[in-house]
């Protein structure tokens, strides 16, 4: 799309433009993984009770590769009788034999699967970006790591609950629905089933419809495990099928990662329920960059924030607040980083930025780049070059924008960063706390006191100081406002699933 929109709107800073000639300078040659060593089969059923077990209804949907627009393979759409046996399930699980072993074991369990997803690390990597159209480089170096740093952690926690909990007495809370998004499919997963076991609870979870494989990956991987029989349940499908897991009274906890329109249908549903519930929804995050910054790295910090994992990221630092005297050298040097950005095949070792995750996806953040110019915005896109088929989208900055903008306000989801300049820190809170979500946000500075006074100020969940998106699985996170409720990670995401006596 939008060469017109670039043409049309480009922003001129008032600075020098830049002298480096990324045309000759910039030439990679292709380095592709390779897919071969990696099985997918025709067709994925449901994991229900230790058992791959066809559809009530027979029915599957397809799946597709973002980046060529080909089937990869079709998952089976779990009806409410399914979702009913794989609750059921659970609850024996949860009642039989997962409640009587010890905290020792079920970490042993935990480990066993830890060390297994390490094993078969490279083939998770290919899969994920295979099915969802992130960098092989992200979903090899960061993803899948930290998938399996999170089991680690919590199996860690499966015998010392007593001491998570000094004083109480912690007990699981039986059977818990999750609902994971298409941004990080894995990773969710991880976040979500590892806390649930080392408390000793049973799950019933459901990937996102456009990145299940690797979910059913995992469930071909609890099962090698030797798990035993219905502690987890993946099940596939659409809303739907989130919506039959959240509304069976036999769930006794939600936890759900999806967008702030879903987590509302899901809060109102829950409420006047004996159900609990973690939230994890949109973000409008923004980034703070002082004037005494560091300045290459915080280019680098903010191409960071908005183009890691094609800004599919809740927490992504999507509105660039930049402190007025540097704005113009900052957006600069940040054009000519961003024109050395590659954009292209995920399963390229040099890509940067890979495909977006869905067509509907796709069709959702150029609304949002027509929006924007019609709201009066200048728009930057980097001129690299794009695969023809495919869902790209070119790196983009939107300047001129003014607070009260969609596309300040909103969340894009996408490769899409906003810029607006603020005088004072007070301006700079101001405008950061000025959007209805409150997930994440970041600071650039020299100074520490200033790190500690706007972070303090910031009412975001998550607060990164001369970085961004750094993620362990020790650090709680959540949101603010319209961002959710509750908090995943760390000794938190603990008491996130225990009932505590
Ligand atoms: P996005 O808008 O970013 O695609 P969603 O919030 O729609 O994210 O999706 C996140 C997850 O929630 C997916 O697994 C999706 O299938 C599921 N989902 C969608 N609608 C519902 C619903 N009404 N109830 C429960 N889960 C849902």
């Amino acid at each position: 799309m939008s060469e017109s929109i670039t043409e049309e709107k480009t922003y001129k800073p008032t600075s020098p433009n830049s002298k480096l000639d990324f045309q000759s300078v910039w030439e990679y040659d292709s380095a592709p993984e390779s897919s071969a060593n990696l099985e997918i089969k025709d067709q994925y059923q449901l994991f229900i009770n230790g058992k791959f077990v066809k559809p009530e209804k027979g029915r599957y949907f397809k799946s597709i590769n973002p980046a060529t627009e080909e089937e990869i393979t079709e998952f089976a759409e779990a009806t409410q009788k399914d979702v009913d046996k794989a609750v059921k399930a659970a609850r024996k699980a949860f009642e039989g034999e997962w409640s009587k072993i010890s905290g020792k074991t079920r970490g042993k369990y935990i480990y066993r699967i830890a060390r297994m997803l390490q094993e078969r690390a490279r083939e998770f990597a290919i899969a994920e970006s295979m099915d969802g159209g992130k960098p092989i480089r992200e979903s090899r170096d960061v993803d899948i790591p930290l998938v399996a740093a999170h089991f680690f952690y919590y199996a860690g926690w499966a015998d010392k609950l007593d001491y998570a909990f000094p004083g109480k007495k912690p007990e699981p809370l039986g059977v818990c629905g999750q609902i994971i998004p298409w941004n990080f499919p894995l990773l969710m997963l991880a976040w979500k089933i590892a806390p649930a076991l080392a408390c000793g609870n049973t799950v019933v979870l459901k990937p996102a419809e456009t990145t299940s494989l690797t979910a059913m990956l995992f469930a071909e991987l609890v099962k090698d495990a030797g798990l035993p029989d219905g502690v987890v349940n993946i099940i596939t499908g659409a809303g739907q099928t989130g919506a039959a897991i959240v509304n069976h009274s036999g769930i006794d906890k939600i936890a759900f990662t999806g967008s702030t329109t879903v987590g509302k249908i899901i809060q109102k549903s829950l409420a006047g329920t004996h159900k609990k519930y973690t939230l994890e929804l949109g973000g409008k995050g923004a980034l703070i960059v002082f004037e005494d910054a560091a300045i290459d790295q915080a280019v680098e910090g903010i191409i960071n924030a908005i183009f890691f994992n094609q800004g599919h990221v809740c927490c992504a630092g999507s509105r660039l607040l930049v402190q007025e005297g540097i704005a113009d050298k900052v957006i600069m040097k940040l054009r000519d980083r961003m024109e050395s950005l590659i954009v292209g095949d995920p399963l390229d070792k040099n890509t940067d930025i890979g495909a977006i995750n869905s067509k509907q996806q796709f069709e959702t953040v150029n609304q949002y780049l027509e929006i924007g110019v019609n709201e009066g915005a200048d728009v930057y896109q980097s001129k690299c070059e794009i695969p023809d088929s495919g869902y790209f989208i070119r790196p983009t900055l939107f300047t001129n924008v003014s607070q009260s903008n969609r596309v300040v306000q909103e969340e894009i989801f996408g490769p899409v960063l906003t810029i607006q300049t603020f005088r004072t820190a007070d301006e700079a809170i101001e405008k950061a706390n000025n959007t209805p979500f409150g997930l994440a946000g970041g600071v650039w500075t020299d100074k520490g006191s200033k790190i500690f006074r706007v972070g303090k100020e910031l009412r975001s969940g998550v607060i990164w100081a001369n970085t961004y998106n750094k993620f362990d699985p020790t650090s709680p996170f959540g949101g603010y406002k319209e961002s959710g409720v509750g908090r995943e990670g760390g000794l938190h995401g603990l008491a996130a699933y225990v009932n505590l006596k």
